[in-house]
């Protein structure tokens, strides 16, 4: 089977840390990873522990990952500003995704601005008030989400858009879309639900619904957003076929988004797609939860170390899951003989929900992975 092409490895050092720094929120979403409280629970690092923590990262070498700053809602870490001090005097950059509360304050944005944060990602699950206040389970977060990015705006902070699609949301992408291009924001990560924590309980989308929506987005990209997926990288599967066929065609769901989309945003004027990512879960990744308890993302629950007994760098270096979760070639399903598995490995968190096997088939994944399609040794000259 011929391969997509060589893919990177983050064997060294991970692009992204995504530290769970609290499990403290006064939100309440309905597809709440973290299973998020209104106080901070037993067992989270102490402020030097978390201090330490920061210090660790060093032992990675140079470039330093890149520290997502989340929770709960980061907000709420009772040390927040002295760990971004921190970070900054050692030279790691962060970025932090709040809770949209009155918590995110102008004086507070400044202060972080002033001291290294890159950016700041807002959720935003729904185009109106209706919709995303529903799922945020909070009067009012759909307005405070804008007034927010209104402020980081004014203060000159990027700011990048979080969505979860899921059935409850997959007719208001195009308002939400929408919204991200009238406030010029450019950068829309989209996360697909994975049943854990509070998303146990949620209805997940069929597989056609799923891949309709990642053709949808690959539309979407030609209007310069830079849009990325999380648990569904088939999404790059389709980039990838895209940029080889220079074809984009898919069913009923994708054609009523396009529609939507063109009639609000008229026609793009490109036809290039947003660049394909090289990471997933354990491989350029790795999610830090409040007690210091280590996993490949936030989304896939296997745990492969703690930075109370081992470093960091060790962890994610020596773990066994970790290094197998980067060679899909060894996966127990059709992904270990699948063309396109160097961008595309499926979605491990997804495959280790539905099938207890984080090397498993990903569900929503249609594509018979025998068929070769393309030659693909130009798509990334
Ligand atoms: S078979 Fe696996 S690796 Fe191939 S496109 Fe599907 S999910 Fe991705």
């Amino acid at each position: 089977m011929e391969s997509v092409g060589d893919y990177h490895k983050w064997e060294e050092r991970p692009i992204l840390i995504f530290w769970e720094t609290t499990k403290a929120c006064d939100l309440s979403c309905i597809q709440c990873r973290a299973l998020a409280m209104k106080d901070p629970q037993p067992g989270e690092l102490d402020p030097e522990e978390s201090l330490n923590f920061v210090r660790s990262l060093k032992d990675f070498g140079k470039p330093y990952p890149v520290v997502i700053l989340s929770g709960g809602d980061v907000m709420k870490k009772s040390n927040l500003e002295e760990i971004a001090r921190e970070l900054h005097s050692e030279g790691i950059r962060y970025s932090i995704s709040p809770s949209a509360t009155n918590l995110v304050t102008e004086e507070k944005m400044q202060y972080l601005k002033d001291n290294g944060m890159v950016s700041v990602s807002l959720s935003l699950d729904g185009g109106s008030p209706e919709i995303h206040d529903k799922i945020r389970g909070v009067k009012g977060a759909f307005q405070k989400t804008m007034d927010i990015i209104d402020l980081l705006s004014k203060l000159g902070i990027k700011v990048q858009i979080n969505t979860t699609v899921m059935r409850e949301n997959i007719s208001e992408l195009p308002r939400v879309f929408s919204i991200l291009r009238n406030k010029h924001i450019s950068t829309w990560e989209v996360f697909f639900l994975v049943n854990t924590g509070k998303a146990s309980e949620l209805k997940t989308l069929d597989s056609v619904k799923v891949n309709d929506v990642n053709k949808w987005l690959v539309f979407a990209s030609f209007y310069g957003m830079n849009i990325r997926t999380v648990e569904s990288p088939i999404f790059r599967r389709i980039q990838i076929d895209y940029m080889a066929s220079g074809e984009l065609s898919g069913g009923k769901i994708f054609e009523q988004l396009k529609k939507i989309t063109i009639d609000n945003e008229g026609k793009p004027d490109s036809t290039k797609t947003s660049p394909v990512g090289t990471t997933w879960d354990g491989n350029g990744i790795v999610f830090v939860s409040h007690d210091g308890k280590v996993y490949p993302s936030g989304f896939l629950p296997v745990e492969v170390g703690n930075i109370r007994e081992k470093s960091i760098v060790e962890i994610y270096r020596t773990s066994g899951v970790m290094k197998l979760l980067r060679d899909p070639s060894k996966f127990s399903s059709k992904c270990a003989i699948c063309a396109y598995n160097g961008y595309c490995p499926g979605s491990r968190a997804r495959s280790y929900n539905l099938n207890g096997d984080p090397f498993g088939n990903d569900p929503m994944c249609d594509f018979d992975a025998l068929h070769k399609r393309y030659d693909f040794t130009e798509v990334f000259v």
